[in-house]
Parts: structure tokens; sequence; C-alpha cells
């Protein structure tokens, strides 16, 4: 691990809590779509859900606030996105554990989600990082091998000089280590028995710095 220089970690799910997102896709957007529609808020509910099931988690579209906003014909994000600043959380070890590592190594974020929420998500714990990558917002594409390559072209290192966490198993965990990047599961609830699972980001520091 003496070779480490970048820990890079993803945003939702690892360093913020999913009530920000919660709040946007499951409340303000149905609120917004029930008023623009004139229907009661179980049916706005209904109707929206179901177009998020119906596209899936595996397309870029699902991550795209401004792709729903036109297509459900909501008008303008930003408004709701920042009526909902205050819903975001940090997991409680997030602040120690982000100045503890900053004071040995380059802290980046390497996130799914797009730059309008990362910019709100991100906005007490941001002087932590050097750099923050959207997968969506700079490269148009899922967390992949190539967006983790990308990463380490543009911070000018070798994946085995660089360690990632994540809470999801795919876009963390399996396409970050298909290039050498030393990845780790964030399993908060511990439900797996992943090899290299942690189960909150303290088990992480204790890692890198011993
Ligand atoms: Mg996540």
């Amino acid at each position: 691990m003496s070779e480490i220089k970048i820990v890079s970690f993803d945003a939702e799910g690892t360093l913020v809590t999913p009530d920000f997102s919660y709040a946007i896709w499951f409340e303000a957007i149905p609120q917004r779509y029930a008023q623009r529609n004139g229907i009661d808020i179980y049916q706005a509910r209904k109707i929206v859900e179901e177009e998020y099931q119906k596209l899936g988690d595996q397309r870029l579209e699902w991550y795209d606030i401004r792709y729903w906003f036109d297509k459900l014909e909501l008008g303008a994000p930003d408004p709701l996105l920042d009526k909902c600043q205050g819903r975001v959380r940090y997991y409680p070890e997030v602040r120690d554990v982000l100045s503890s590592l900053s004071e040995r190594f380059t802290l980046v974020v390497a996130s799914g989600s797009m730059r309008e929420f990362l910019q709100r998500l991100l906005r007490d714990i941001e002087p932590y990082f050097t750099r923050v990558f959207s997968s969506l917002s700079d490269y148009k594409q899922l967390k992949t091998a190539e967006f983790y390559l990308s990463m380490c072209q543009a911070m000018k290192v070798q994946p085995k000089q660089v360690v990632h966490v994540g809470d999801n198993w795919q876009f963390d965990f399996a396409a970050s280590s298909e290039i050498g990047i030393h990845a780790f599961y964030l399993d908060r609830k511990k439900q797996g028995d992943c090899p290299n699972s942690l189960e909150n980001l303290t088990q992480l520091k204790a890692y890198l710095l011993g």
C-alpha cells in the first residue's frame, strides 16, 4: 500500500446518505408532477415511479435529472434541487476520515451522479477533494473500467496507485478492480460476503493509515 497516492470515493451511499436523492426523486418530482397535472400525490407517485422502473438503472438517462424534467414536463430542475439542499446528510464518520486521509493522500470523488447533484451533495466537504469526477457529466457514461482509466489519466497516476471505495458492487468494485485499482466494496448493512468489503469508512482509514 506504500505506493498509494490517490484515494477515490463514490458519493451517494458512500459519503452522502440517500436522503437528498430520495427527496428529489420520490418527493419533489412527484409533487411537481401532481401540481402540473392537477392530480393527487399518490397517483403522481405511481406514474413517476413506473416511469423510473421502465427505464432502469443501467441506462445513463436514469441518472440525468434534465432528461426526467423534459420527459415529465416539469420545467427547470435547479430551483427544486436548491429546495432540497437541507436534506443533504453525511455519514457520521465522513469528516473525520476525510480529514485524516487528506494529510497523507490526494482525495478525489468518482461518482455516477451528475454535476448538478454533486455540487449540492458535496457542498460542505468539497475542500477535501482535489477533483470531483462525474462519469455522467464529464464522460457521458456510467462508471465503467474506461471511466476509471480516464480518471487515472487525468490524475497522472497508474491504477495501482489508486484506492477506490464505493457502495455499488458493479459500478464501484468490479469496474475499478478490472483495471487494477485497489477497490473496496462498502457494504454498510453487511449483507454480502464480498472480499475487500468494508462496513464503514473508518475501516478504510485504519487500513490505509495502519
Ligand atoms: Mg453509491
